[in-house]
């Protein structure tokens, strides 16, 4: 694979921008950046894609370099401001998982760049870079020998600490929950089997109200776009 210098990372994050905000194509964008650094075309395009999903806080599975990293993560800071700055953080210890997960690999330089930029950011983190660390952290804990995991859990203090997160969340409608679970009258509307238990607090059966498209995609908060699922089939909606 041709080298890619750091002229090709700025290009290259200047452009996914322009790409991101509709203002070219990524094909014409690639091409031209092609033309104009030598950087190849799937190279660009695979930089347009990570940045989309940097500032969508989703994960992205084409490997990306530390340079790339450590070029991208404080530009979106100065070009998109905070809360994409924490998205794109939370894409990345998604990746990292990501990657991490697959077996053996431990991405220690990526590690290093998404740490010292989340150390760096002032005030509060949010809830979401949070958990997409910790569960990076939990890919490496399994890469790493059961030997290394005990001697650090025999040394670890056993009582949780605590820290404040900020969490950005949609205002949902009651009446589309409630309206959703009549609907489903007990019954998962995904696996159609009654719902495995009952709450304590009323008896009531327990379903879980899901947005067939998210809201964070421009799902809409209606019964149209809801469905009642048990708790399996609603972790299989999010994660299967
Ligand atoms: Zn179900
Ligand atoms: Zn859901």
């Amino acid at each position: 694979m041709a080298t890619i210098t750091l002229t090709h990372i700025k290009t290259a994050f200047d452009r996914a921008a322009d790409v991101f905000d509709g203002k070219v194509s990524a094909a014409v964008a690639a091409k031209q950046l092609n033309l104009n650094t030598g950087l190849n075309e799937s190279s660009a395009k695979d930089f347009f894609a990570q940045y989309r999903r940097m500032l969508q806080g989703e994960v992205f599975k084409r490997s990306l370099s530390a340079e790339a990293l450590q070029y991208f993560l404080p530009r979106i800071l100065a070009t998109r401001g905070r809360d994409a700055a924490d998205r794109a953080l939370s894409a990345t210890w998604q990746h990292i998982a990501y990657y991490e997960s697959l077996g053996g690999t431990h991405l220690n330089r990526l590690r290093s760049v998404a740490t010292n930029f989340q150390s760096s950011l002032p005030g509060t983190l949010s809830a979401q870079v949070i958990n997409a660390a910790f569960e990076a952290s939990v890919a490496k804990s399994q890469n790493d020998s059961a030997v290394e995991r005990k001697a650090r859990l025999a040394a670890t203090n056993p009582v949780p600490t605590t820290q404040t997160v900020t969490a950005t969340v949609f205002r949902r409608n009651a009446d589309v929950v409630a309206e959703v679970l009549a609907r489903a009258n007990g019954i998962c509307e995904g696996c159609k089997e009654l719902a495995p238990f009952k709450r304590r607090s009323d008896n009531s059966p327990f379903l879980e109200v899901h947005h067939r498209k998210p809201l964070a995609d421009g799902g809409h908060d209606t019964v149209e776009n809801a469905i009642a699922l048990c708790p399996n089939c609603h972790r299989k909606a999010h994660y299967g």
